[in-house]
């Protein structure tokens, strides 16, 4: 066979074969484009573990009308123009993938409005059919993305679905990770018409501890160290549970770096090297922790998910997170100043 460029659609699906695993997926990218818009309200109506549908609105600033067509469209964004942006990147997006990627394998509707508009605007399109027409609708300022039928038209992806139910788990799961990046952001979460969760935003500590003890359980706050460390242009703040309310799994563990959740070896490997000496074998620390560096010393481009990143300076950021939890760890243990016993 002679070599031939690809048609659009099927590059896109096969990019969604990367960004688009599961329901909750879908739900990761549209929430992070609410993040990247502003937004401080985000609602997220669920149908049938998402396979059915997935609505999600924010108060963001929204996209002008001659721009929505772009914003189906793959490799545009608004968030980057040039190298030296992709390398000092602030938003959780920038790839202009998400969008054009959930439409090759689902029926995807856009509507939204700027708050200088008079009114809102509506493209869709689902895999084969693409509506780039803008037709005006009542939406207020900001955002919905109407994501419903998620791989109608790829019964391959289809057949690895779960159950409703473990679909459901895995975005309230992701929420809850989504909430606890941004405590400034109130989320409400509705499941088949039923209301989940409702988290309004918090801006004080008592708020954000509430928020936290939401999620993770309310004894987390008591049975954890509140930590604030600063060194060689590295910061960690956050709560680490103390040894007693460790887990049996590794289920309630948040990291983030520059507000984003991400999971990465180092990281994984110096918290369990602070913890060594006070959690027995197969117990597991809960703790939410927020590094914040440089963002020019993070690489967020190592996965199309964005889960994974790279530290340009790998071993600063070990040997540091390690000297942050042992310290505050240490400072709890019997017979040390200020100590509860533990
Ligand atoms: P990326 O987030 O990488 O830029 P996406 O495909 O997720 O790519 O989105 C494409 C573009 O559509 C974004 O750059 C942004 O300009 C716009 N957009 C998407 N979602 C929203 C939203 N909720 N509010 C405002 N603009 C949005
Ligand atoms: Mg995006």
């Amino acid at each position: 066979m002679r070599i031939h460029a690809l048609p659009p659609q099927l590059v896109n699906q096969i990019a969604a074969g990367e960004v688009v695993e599961r329901p909750a997926s879908v739900v990761k990218e549209l929430v992070e484009n609410c993040f990247d818009a502003g937004a401080n309200q985000v609602t997220i109506d669920i149908e049938q573990g998402g396979i059915r549908q997935i609505r999600i609105r924010d108060n963001g600033c929204g996209i002008v009308k001659d721009d929505l067509a772009l914003a189906l469209s793959r490799h545009a964004t608004s968030k980057i123009a040039s190298l030296d942006d992709l390398e000092q990147v602030g938003t959780m997006g920038f790839r202009g993938e998400a969008l054009p990627s959930i439409s090759s394998v689902a029926r995807l509707t856009l509507i939204s409005r700027t708050p200088e508009a008079d009114c809102a605007w509506l493209v869709s399109a689902d895999g084969t059919e693409k509506n780039f027409d803008p037709q005006p609708d009542p939406h207020p300022a900001g955002t919905t993305v109407d994501v419903r039928d998620l791989f109608y038209n790829t019964p391959a992806r289809r057949k690895f679905l779960k159950a409703e139910k473990t679909e459901f788990a895995h975005i309230e799961s992701l929420i809850q990770k989504l909430a606890l990046a941004r405590f400034d952001v109130g989320f409400v979460l509705n499941h088949n018409q039923r209301e989940i969760l409702h988290l309004k935003p918090a801006t004080s500590l008592t708020e954000q501890e509430k928020r936290i003890a939401a999620i993770c359980g309310s004894a987390f706050i008591e049975l954890s160290v509140k930590i604030d460390y600063a060194a060689s242009g590295l910061q960690l703040h956050g709560w680490v549970g103390l040894p007693t309310f460790s887990r049996g799994q590794q289920d309630q563990q948040f990291f983030y770096v520059n507000g984003r959740l991400i999971k990465d070896r180092l990281v994984a490997h110096a918290v369990k090297q602070a913890y060594q000496d006070v959690l027995y074998h197969g117990r597991h620390p809960v703790f939410v922790l927020y590094l914040t560096l440089d963002p020019a010393l993070v690489d967020v481009n190592a996965h199309p998910t964005k889960l994974e990143v790279r530290f340009r300076e790998g071993r600063t950021v070990h040997d540091f997170l390690f000297q942050a939890l042992h310290r505050s760890l240490a400072a709890q243990r019997p017979g040390s100043e200020g100590g509860i016993a533990i």
